[in-house]
């Protein structure tokens, strides 16, 4: 049968640091990822994962469900958010843990966001649909779970669904990509914006994979610069769109702009390759994390 993509044996971490191992970005149903928020802990806990932070894209939504199951199974969650930013035309990627769900101009901020991204949704599944492409937007929209944030892996979702293609990378690669004339951007605030709404709701902003240049997301470092003198607390370093020689450079960038250094799966399910566990994070880097948030708490087992 075929699956989202081609499912890879589960690995044990590579990055132990004294029998703990942190992964801070994953995705759930609640976004793009295929797997529910319980099901993402659960394969946490049978990765070895000792913590785990819960990160979809512009929502909260899947918190409660992974906090019951992060007691249940006995493993530390980390209550986050992967905000979708936007620099003259590129998107950027903004971690933020621990912010308070209940802020109010964050909460508002990232309604609008979704709703943005569901007419954008709307638009691609037109314009694919126009040129022949077999999609509907029904077909779409019974890949995205209630109330979760729409985003392109849904269409390839579809796609996946009707045996079109086998697995979500061969529609991102024939009609999903940023460069495709079917693709439709949507309202993500400048990062310099998200990170003081992260700030304020007491969360704590990284840059996710900022050199992601297969996606065309590359944060240089001038804007790196900018963003910490606006309160970016950290980059993510570690990840598997960074080859080394961009580990070493962003790690010596961190280090003269006094960022914390991440790591992380980016973990979505069957969705992705990325295995739970693949980069992690130091713990004195999550304590320093957890030191500067003021906003949720973060969920002991
Ligand atoms: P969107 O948020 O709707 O702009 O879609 C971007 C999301 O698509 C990213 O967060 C990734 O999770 C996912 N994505 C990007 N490229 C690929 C790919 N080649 N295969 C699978 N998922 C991808
Ligand atoms: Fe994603
Ligand atoms: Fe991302
Ligand atoms: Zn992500």
């Amino acid at each position: 049968m075929p699956g989202k993509v081609a499912s890879p044996e589960r690995r044990v971490p590579r990055h132990y640091a004294g029998g703990v191992a942190i992964d801070l970005h994953t995705h759930s149903t609640a976004s793009d990822g295929t797997e529910a928020p319980s099901v993402v802990v659960e394969r946490a806990v049978e990765a070895g994962l000792t913590t785990v932070a819960l990160t979809d894209h512009d929502t909260t939504l899947g918190w409660a469900q992974a906090s019951d199951a992060a007691r249940a199974h006995g493993i530390r969650l980390v209550p986050g958010i992967e905000v979708s930013c936007s620099r003259w035309g590129k998107s950027i990627h903004l971690l933020a843990y621990l912010p308070d769900p209940d802020d109010a101009d964050l909460v508002a901020d990232l309604a609008r966001a979704r709703v943005s991204r569901d007419t954008r949704l709307d638009r691609m599944v037109a314009l694919m649909a126009a040129d022949g492409i077999p999609v509907t937007l029904e077909s779409v929209r019974a890949e995205v779970e209630d109330g979760a944030t729409a985003g392109r892996p849904h269409i390839a979702d579809a796609l996946v669904t009707a045996g079109v293609v086998d697995h979500r990378d061969e529609a991102f690669a024939q009609w999903l990509g940023n460069d495709s004339p079917y693709y439709v951007s949507h309202y993500a605030p400048d990062p310099v914006r998200a990170i003081g709404l992260v700030r304020a709701a007491g969360g704590v902003p990284v840059i996710a994979h900022p050199w992601s240049c297969t996606r065309g997301r590359v944060v240089g470092d001038a804007l790196v610069e900018e963003l910490a003198g606006a309160g970016l607390a950290g980059l993510e370093v570690h990840h598997r769109d960074h080859t080394p020689q961009d580990v070493r450079h962003l790690t010596a960038l961190a280090r003269s702009l006094d960022l914390l250094v991440t790591g992380s799966s980016d973990y979505h399910g069957e969705g992705k390759l990325n295995r739970l566990g693949e980069n992690t994070t130091a713990p004195e880097v999550l304590e320093a994390i957890v030191g500067l948030a003021s906003g949720a708490a973060v969920v002991e087992p």
